[in-house]
């Protein structure tokens, strides 16, 4: 098994110091409203076993948060709590995944989907983005299905990208999975994490495609609480069902008392969540701005903890890997360079990925760093 980027480069800033723009999490306070009711249910509820499928609180919040949210209309049994998104990966896929089965994977893909497939006994076929936009090329989708695929993985908002599906692009896409008849596993864990005003829409909400998609979620990601890992899948009860399974085999369960704070967290009001928001727009537009006034070419962003630039465009001789292992070393920052989260030949290798959930302190500091290595190397 490959040792994921994201540990790599947060190992080696524990080891030397340096600021870590590399993995995906928040430093500031986390949200004090779901400490105080972690505390509270670990004072006051069960510490044993909760249901394998989630406490039934927890159930149902999830299906009022996205029927306030996103305006879809679920049943509690559609629900399945699990230790974060990358278990409700794991689940999904070993529940739809057999021997010989192809697995289309968009890159960049992020790091857990081809080892998943594989250990699963699928077969991943690769569909390369291309940055500045990404955008998805919906005539090599259709070249790509073959009668052994089965699945389709649609990371959306997409991770390490920073961008979001349009409405043509997802209409497109649910048209293939259905003509097709393939199941779509939607990590949608950065659905609460976009600035650009389009609201969410989860490919599970477009014609034929209910029965047919299972839904990722992650609280790590909505409340900035990364190392709670408590997350879920969503899918017809049927599918649910199946996911289920799998899931009481992996972890079985998820801490009862994170899935009750949690339950309290998605019932917060909408603005709770707009100025969180508000929040993390500001730290992106404090790093979008340090960075290109230090000469660094920013792509466009609309979603995510992260920002891309672009290394050739920004006058920087060096390719993303060289560039991240460099800058963890000598200008102690990490970063993480996307080639990373693709296989093949079409690798673009001169795009690095910068988290800004971090404190403005801890920001500036990181981006005159960045401004005078870039100088040394220009
Ligand atoms: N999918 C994507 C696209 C992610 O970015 C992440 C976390 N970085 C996950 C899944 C995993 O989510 P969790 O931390 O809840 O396991």
């Amino acid at each position: 098994m490959p040792r994921t980027i994201f540990e790599h480069m947060s190992a080696l800033c524990r080891q030397s110091g340096a600021i870590n723009l590399g993995q995906g999490f928040p430093d500031g306070t986390p949200p004090p409203e779901l400490i105080a009711a972690a505390q509270r249910a670990l004072a006051e509820r069960s510490s044993q076993y909760p249901p394998s499928v989630g406490i039934p609180e927890l159930r149902s919040a999830v299906c009022d948060f996205y029927a306030r949210r996103q305006g879809l209309s679920l049943d509690p049994a559609q629900v399945v709590v699990t230790s974060g998104g990358t278990e409700a990966l794991a689940a999904a896929i070993l529940a739809l995944v057999s021997e010989g089965d192809e697995v289309i994977l968009f890159q960049p893909a992020y790091d857990a989907y081809a080892p998943l497939v594989r250990r699963a006994g699928g077969v991943p076929v690769m569909i390369p983005l291309a940055p500045p936009d990404w955008r998805y090329p919906l005539d090599r989708l259709e070249a790509a299905i073959s009668p052994r695929t089965r699945v389709l993985i649609l990371n959306d908002p997409l991770n390490p990208a920073g961008t979001g599906a349009s409405e043509a692009e997802l209409g497109g896409i649910a048209a293939l999975c259905a003509a097709h008849r393939l199941t779509a596993i939607c990590d949608e864990v950065w659905e609460e994490v976009r600035f650009d005003g389009v609201p969410h829409r989860s490919l599970l909400s477009f014609p034929g495609m209910a029965e047919r998609t299972v839904k990722i979620g992650s609280a790590g990601k909505i409340f900035g609480l990364t190392g709670w890992k408590v997350g879920w899948i969503i899918a017809g009860a049927e599918l649910a069902a199946g996911i289920a399974r799998a899931h009481q085999f992996l972890t079985f369960t998820t801490p009862p008392a994170l899935q009750w704070a949690v339950a309290e967290g998605l019932a917060l009001p909408d603005a709770w969540f707009a100025a969180q928001r508000t929040g993390w727009a500001a730290s992106r537009e404090r790093l979008r701005t340090a960075l290109a006034g230090a000469g660094y070419v920013v792509l466009p962003n609309a979603a995510t903890w992260f920002l891309c630039a672009d290394l050739a465009a920004s006058g920087i001789p060096l390719d993303d890997r060289t560039f991240s292992d460099r800058a963890v070393a000598e200008a102690g920052v990490a970063t993480i360079p996307l080639s990373a989260l693709f296989e093949g030949a079409e690798a673009p290798a001169s795009i690095v990925r910068f988290c800004y959930s971090k404190p403005d302190l801890v920001l500036d500091d990181a981006a005159r760093r960045l401004a005078c290595f870039r100088e040394a190397l220009c």
